[in-house]
């Protein structure tokens, strides 16, 4: 840290670190300086601090690591509410051929109204699974990364594609996919672009085929051997229904993990959405390899997936993140009630109300994210030497102010208000508005974008 780094320092604040230990403090401070955590704990900062250009009285308010987003269509921000009545299959089919008429313009008004909503909830790290690439479409990725990169929030784009059409047996329209070779020249071509290994970094890429019924057996293969030679992680969809376990069983002789692991997608470098059908061995085998898990259940719960067995996970030492999903399936697109969600969903399963607690839910949503992401040692925590991603919430106002403990309150109760959060120790949002973009005018665009993609699908 240069001993002249611009300081922020803030005090008489709840703080739920998110630590090893689960550290908590019930009136703590934080100095921020530079894009890095410097000191946290109980009571005033320190005095002395030279270069303070803010300070903020945390009073009435709980601290947290900002939430990390694992898993996310940005694209879909434009067709939410349509096939609200649909299970997954039936849910894809109506909406593909709608998806495959996406271009850069639509993908970049999507891509910001699904950041915004989601960093005006408190999120900080964000990741976008796009892999709807339409001949001439554009530059999508580049506008992707554009749109995240001037909200201010910290990336991850899995770079999707297709290449399992109809005419192979798969869901997506033929037009909808790319060939083999063009998916992996391109995701090679987008890693080397953008993605940035440091510890600090704004935006990284993983690869991320689609999922096994969108996919070629060589397209997983190739996928897998490709993001190791460059040295980033693997995304992709998995175990989500029982309509893609009939069909994993039907098309390769066994199931979605053995699958996978036959295609070399089990590592501490994958991270999975959904696993909501997964049987004991298959818990045991991501244990074993340390695959991640990004747990959606408020999408499980809009297309009827199922429960996935996240307690179960936890206690064999999965890692599991929080995701929204698509917004087609998700159409709130916001994290912080994801957190609720997971929990309330998780005791109608087997372990009921022993499934999840509060703060289980917290470090899903945070540590767990940045564990998935491969970015443990750099956010997900409080933690002095971290980046500066953490999140003011207003715990005294009507939704809040009764609950006398502030985990219990973010958790159990209404998602609440973000007065700020801090992304590399740089403001993004105050008072629960955008600061790097215009919420009014982000609203206009995806509106035009979506009906200019409704009519254009209804041309075509
Ligand atoms: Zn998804």
């Amino acid at each position: 840290m240069a001993p002249s780094a611009d300081r922020i320092v803030i005090e008489n604040v709840a703080i739920a670190t998110v630590d090893a230990q689960d550290t908590e403090y019930a009136s703590g401070h934080i100095v921020v300086a530079g894009n890095r955590i410097e000191s946290i704990g109980a009571g005033k900062a320190p005095e002395g601090l030279e270069n303070v250009v803010r300070r903020v009285d945390g009073t009435g308010h709980l601290a947290t690591p900002g939430l990390v987003n694992t898993h996310h269509h940005f694209y879909q921000w434009i067709t939410r509410g349509l096939a609200t009545d649909h299970n997954l299959f039936n849910w894809l089919t109506a909406l593909y051929p709608t998806w495959a008429r996406i271009d850069e313009q639509m993908t970049y008004a999507a891509a910001q109204g699904s950041l915004g909503m989601m960093a005006r909830g408190g999120v900080t790290t964000a990741m976008d699974h796009h892999y709807v690439f339409p001949r001439g479409s554009g530059d999508l990725s580049g506008s992707i990364i554009r749109a995240a990169s001037e909200m201010g929030v910290r990336f991850t784009l899995a770079r999707g594609s297709m290449d399992r059409s109809e005419k192979d047996g798969g869901l997506p329209p033929d037009f909808a996919v790319e060939t083999l070779e063009g998916a992996l020249a391109a995701t090679e071509e987008t890693v080397k672009k953008h993605h940035d290994a440091s510890f600090d970094a704004m935006t990284q890429v993983a690869v991320a085929p689609c999922s096994p019924f969108s996919v070629s057996t060589e397209l997983m293969k190739q996928g897998a051997e490709l993001a190791r030679r460059l040295g980033v992680r693997l995304h992709t969809h998995g175990s989500e229904t029982v309509e893609e376990e009939k069909f994993c069983h039907e098309l390769f002789g066994m199931g979605p993990t053995d699958y996978f692991e036959s295609t070399g997608w089990l590592g501490d470098d994958v991270w999975m959405a959904h696993c909501v059908h997964m049987n004991d061995s298959d818990i045991a085998a991501f244990a074993r390899t340390g695959t991640g898990v990004a747990h959606c259940p408020s999408s499980n719960a809009r297309l009827a997936a199922g429960i996935a067995r996240v307690p179960d996970m936890l206690k064999a030492g999965v890692p599991v993140g929080l995701g929204v999903d698509g917004t087609a399936s998700n159409e709130s697109g916001e994290l912080h009630t994801e957190l609720r969600n997971a929990l309330l969903i998780n005791r109608l399963g087997a372990h009921k109300e022993a499934a999840l607690n509060a703060r289980q839910a917290l470090r899903l949503g945070t540590y767990g994210g940045a564990q998935v992401l491969g970015r443990a040692t750099q956010i997900g925590s409080l933690e002095a030497g971290k980046l500066a991603d953490l999140v003011l919430w207003k715990t005294d106002g009507i939704g809040h102010a009764s609950i006398a403990d502030p985990v219990t309150a973010i958790v159990f109760g209404a998602a609440a208000p973000v007065t700020l959060s801090l992304v590399n120790g740089r403001p993004v949002v105050e008072n629960g508005r955008l600061l790097h973009a215009d919420e009014d005018a982000i609203a206009r665009s995806t509106r035009e974008q979506a009906q200019r993609l409704a009519r254009i699908a209804a041309e075509s």
